[in-house]
């Protein structure tokens, strides 16, 4: 759910600006529609709304391409494991999840199945939610 989250969060500051100019001019055309309020209100709520969501989905954005650029320096960064070496000693495996495709400390996981048996480098998370055993 909270894998990759910078993607996420991009999609939704262009959602936020979407929602937020449509919102925006919707209550301007509403209040003056209903005469709650004059034309030059209305005006501002249309235009104001709509530059306050543009302004706050930019930051929105940038969180969110942050984090994303993070992550890919982090792959980058951080040195994938020789397979060889990993067997050979007993350090954790750091590399890819096989499943969500998070880098991270991995386990060696045995997942039993009514598709049968298979072995998985996996995180810790998706260990547990997929009712893995240890593989020996
Ligand atoms: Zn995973």
């Amino acid at each position: 759910m909270y894998y990759h989250i910078g993607k996420k969060v991009r999609y939704f500051a262009v959602a936020l600006c979407i929602i937020g100019v449509l919102a925006s001019i919707g209550t301007g055309v509403y209040l003056y529609a209903e005469e709650k309020v004059d034309v030059v209100p209305a005006l501002a709520i249309c235009v104001g709304g709509s530059i306050v969501f543009w302004l706050v989905s930019w930051v929105t954005y940038c969180i969110g391409d942050t984090n994303v650029r993070i992550e890919r320096l982090e792959d980058k960064l951080i040195p994938k494991p020789v397979y060889t070496q990993y067997l050979a000693g007993n350090n954790p495996l750091r590399g890819q999840c096989e499943i969500c495709g998070k880098t991270t400390d991995l386990v060696n996981a045995k997942i039993e199945d009514k598709l049968g048996t298979r072995y998985r480098k996996l995180c810790r998370e998706c260990y547990m939610t997929n009712n893995c055993k240890p593989a020996d």
